[in-house]
């Protein structure tokens, strides 16, 4: 392969970027702890800048990206969330330096102290109950940081699309039926779970 150095339409050399005999582009990676290889520049990502590609090829770029999760899950958590949500139509109004500032802040589910599992979306970590959570305390329209908290996974998927209040009704209201089988909290120990479900669907009429 015969490589010349990349000269832009302007007459400029461009950094570490070459062109082969069949017009076929390559560069050298570079930037932060690269891995000074020569790749094809498809092996690059899109950005701004020189040729509209990166300096950092992709492999290098996801190392990266692992590294900073290893370190910051929070941010990681903070990015994915407004990401996602923004993905699903919803109007976030909130800075992801500030969730994840927030974030740092809460170890526990502020609804039932389970610990919260900040590996989520990691190798090793399935989102399970424990998964944080952005939650709309009172169901807004639209992202706040002063209308949100972090929640586990388990109590947001209870609440579902439920203001506080409402859910706390509905919790209530759970707890007071199945009261007429259980009476009293102390028997919850000792109670026949195996059959609560048949009181309750003989009773439902
Ligand atoms: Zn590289
Ligand atoms: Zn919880």
């Amino acid at each position: 392969m015969q490589l010349k150095k990349y000269v832009s339409k302007n007459g400029h050399n461009i950094k570490n970027t070459f062109i082969d005999e069949n017009e076929q582009i390559w560069r050298i990676c570079t930037s932060g702890k690269a891995c000074h290889q020569l790749k094809s520049i498809e092996d690059f990502s899109r950005t701004r800048g020189a040729l509209g590609r990166s300096h950092s090829c992709k492999v290098c770029d996801t190392k990266r990206a692992q590294e900073q999760h290893k370190n910051n899950p929070q941010a990681r958590w903070a990015n994915d969330t407004i990401r996602r949500h923004r993905k699903r139509g919803h109007i976030v109004n909130i800075d992801a330096h500030e969730l994840i500032a927030f974030a740092k802040t809460q170890e526990y589910c502020p609804i039932d102290d389970v610990k919260l599992n900040w590996e989520v979306g990691t190798k090793n970590g399935v989102a399970g109950l424990d998964s944080p959570t952005l939650d709309r305390i009172n169901n807004e329209t639209e992202y706040n940081m002063s209308q949100v908290w972090i929640i586990c996974n388990g109590c947001n998927s209870s609440k579902g699309a439920r203001t506080l209040h409402e859910w706390l009704l509905h919790s209530e209201a759970i707890v007071e039926k199945l009261r007429l089988y259980i009476p009293k909290r102390a028997e919850i120990e000792k109670f026949a779970f195996n059959e609560l479900w048949k009181l309750c669907v003989e009773n439902n009429k």
